[in-house]
C-alpha cells in the first residue's frame, strides 16, 4: 500500500493545523489518509488506495457518498441561490416535516451544527427554569462547547482529555454527571440538588464511546423522574435521529422528551443542526420571547434540500432495509468473534456497530474498560485490508444504503482474517 502523497500532506498540515487536522478525532497515528474522492460506500485516497467507509463522517454519511437524489436536490437548489438572509419556502416546509415526524418538536429552530443545537437547548431549559444546573450523562458528547466538555465522549475521550483545558471552573461546577444505565445515581443527584437543575441532557443510545444501548426501562424510568422533579429532559439525538426510526429514539423506545437535538442525517452532508421541543417552551427564544439564539447560516436552504432529499429515500423503505442489513450483519459478525472464542463483543442498534474489545459495555466505565490498544491493532489491520473503521474504540461505526451485500461480505472475510492473527 503506497501512503507517500498522504504523508507528505500531514507533515506539512502538523505546521499549519493543530495537530494536523480539524477535528482532533482524525489524527490517525502515524497519519491520517488523505481523501481524494468518495462514492457510495467508497473512499480513495490521495496515494489511489481504496476503502469500505464505516466512518460514514462519523454518522451523517446514511446514504453513502454522492447519493444522485442528493446530488440532484443540491443542483437544483444551486440553481436558485444559496443563501438569501430572509426566511424561505424550504424552512417551512422542513419545519412542518419534521416536526410530523417527531411531535415532542412542536416549535423547532434549524442551525448550523449539533454543538450549536445542544448549546441552544441547554440555553432555553435555563432559560424556562430559570436554573442554572444542568445534568448530562458520562461519557455523553453533546459538541464542543464548554457545558457540555465534562467527561465527554468522542475524540475527548480518545486522547484522553475528556474534561478540557479552557472551561472556567465556574461554569464546569454547572455540570453534574451521572452514569449511564443508573436510576439510583440519577435520583441521588437530583435529591442533593433539589431545586437547581435546568435539565437532563443524554444521548438515548450513547454513540460517542461506541453504542450503548440503555437497559429495559432505563429511559422510561429517566423520564419520569425528570418529569416528578421539574427537571427538563433533553434527547441529543443527533446521532440516533432519522437512524433508530425516521422518528428517532423517542419513537424507537416510545419516550417522550421536553425538547430535542438533530443534526448529521437530516443535513444529507451538509452542515446542520435542530433544537426544539414543547411550544410553551420554544416560544420563549427570540424574537417570539427572550432567550437569545441567532445564525447567519440558520435554515441555509442548501443542506436543507440535500436533507429533504435524504428524508424522502430514508421514509421510502430505506431506513427500514437498512435496519435489518444492520441487525444480520452484527450477527454475522458475532458468530465470527464466537467462533474464534475472542472474548469481545459486538454491539450496536439500526445501522450501528462496534466490535469492543471486552464485555459488552453498559455504560462510559465499562466502555473505558475495553482493551483499545488491541482495538487500534484491528483498525490498522482492516485499513490495510481496505476497510476504514473508525479510528477509536470510543467511536461508532456504520452501516449506509449505499453498501451491498457483497461489500458488507468482503468486509466480514476481512474481519475473519483479521481478528484471527
Ligand atoms: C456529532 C454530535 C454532536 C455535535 O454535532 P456537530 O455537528 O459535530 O457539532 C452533538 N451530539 C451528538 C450526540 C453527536 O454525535
Amino acid at each position: 500500500m503506497r501512503s507517500d502523497a498522504s504523508e507528505r500532506l500531514f507533515a506539512k498540515a502538523r505546521g499549519l493545523l493543530p495537530g494536523g487536522v480539524s477535528s482532533p478525532v482524525r489524527a490517525i497515528q502515524p497519519f491520517p489518509f488523505y481523501t481524494s474522492r468518495a462514492e457510495g460506500s467508497f473512499l480513495w485516497d490521495v496515494d489511489g488506495n481504496k476503502y469500505i467507509d464505516y466512518c460514514l463522517a462519523y454518522g451523517p454519511m446514511i446514504l453513502g457518498h454522492r447519493n444522485p437524489a442528493v446530488i440532484k436536490a443540491v443542483e437544483e437548489q444551486l440553481q436558485k441561490g444559496w443563501l438569501y438572509g430572509t426566511p424561505s419556502e424550504i424552512e417551512v416546509e422542513m419545519a412542518e416535516r419534521v416536526t410530523n415526524l417527531y411531535p415532542s418538536l412542536q416549535i423547532l429552530r434549524f442551525v448550523s451544527t449539533g454543538t450549536e443545537a445542544t448549546m441552544a437547548a441547554i440555553r432555553v431549559a435555563r432559560g424556562a427554569t430559570g436554573k442554572d444546573k444542568i445534568i448530562k450523562v458520562e461519557g455523553g458528547f453533546h459538541g464542543a462547547h464548554d457545558s457540555a466538555l465534562i467527561k465527554a465522549g468522542s475524540g475527548a475521550t480518545t486522547l484522553g482529555i475528556p474534561d478540557s483545558k479552557g472551561v472556567p471552573a465556574d461554569t464546569a461546577k454547572n455540570t453534574l454527571q451521572v452514569p449511564y444505565n443508573d436510576l439510583k445515581a440519577l435520583e441521588a443527584v437530583i435529591r442533593k440538588f433539589k431545586g437547581q437543575i435546568a435539565c437532563l441532557i443524554m444521548e438515548p443510545v450513547l454513540g460517542n464511546i461506541g453504542p450503548v444501548l440503555p437497559k429495559e426501562g432505563y429511559l422510561q424510568g429517566v423520564r419520569d423522574s425528570t418529569k416528578d422533579n421539574e427537571i427538563l429532559l433533553i434527547f441529543d439525538e443527533v446521532i440516533t435521529g432519522f437512524r433508530l426510526s425516521v422518528g428517532g429514539a423517542q419513537k424507537y423506545y416510545d419516550v417522550t422528551p421536553d425538547l430535542t437535538t438533530l443534526g448529521k442525517i437530516v443535513g444529507g452532508g451538509f452542515p446542520i443542526g435542530i433544537f426544539g421541543g414543547r411550544r410553551d417552551l420554544m416560544e420563549q427564544v427570540a424574537p417570539s420571547g427572550g432567550i437569545y439564539q441567532a445564525g447567519t447560516f440558520n435554515g441555509s436552504p442548501v443542506p436543507l434540500a440535500a436533507g429533504r432529499a435524504t428524508l424522502d429515500i430514508l421514509e421510502g423503505g430505506a431506513l427500514d432495509k437498512l435496519n435489518a442489513a444492520g441487525d444480520k450483519f452484527r450477527s454475522a459478525l458475532s458468530e465470527i468473534v464466537n467462533d474464534l472464542s475472542l472474548p469481545y463483543s459486538v454491539v450496536g442498534i439500526a445501522s450501528m456497530f462496534k466490535v469492543f474489545f471486552g464485555k459488552e459495555p453498559r455504560n462510559y466505565a465499562e466502555a473505558l474498560s475495553c482493551d483499545k490498544t488491541s482495538y487500534l491493532k484491528l483498525f490498522r489491520k482492516m485499513l490495510s485490508s481496505g476497510v476504514f473503521l473508525t479510528p477509536s474504540q470510543y467511536e461508532t461505526d456504520f452501516l449506509s444504503t449505499a453498501h451491498s451485500q457483497e461489500v458488507l461480505d468482503q468486509t466480514l472475510e476481512a474481519f475473519k482474517l483479521n481478528l484471527k492473527s
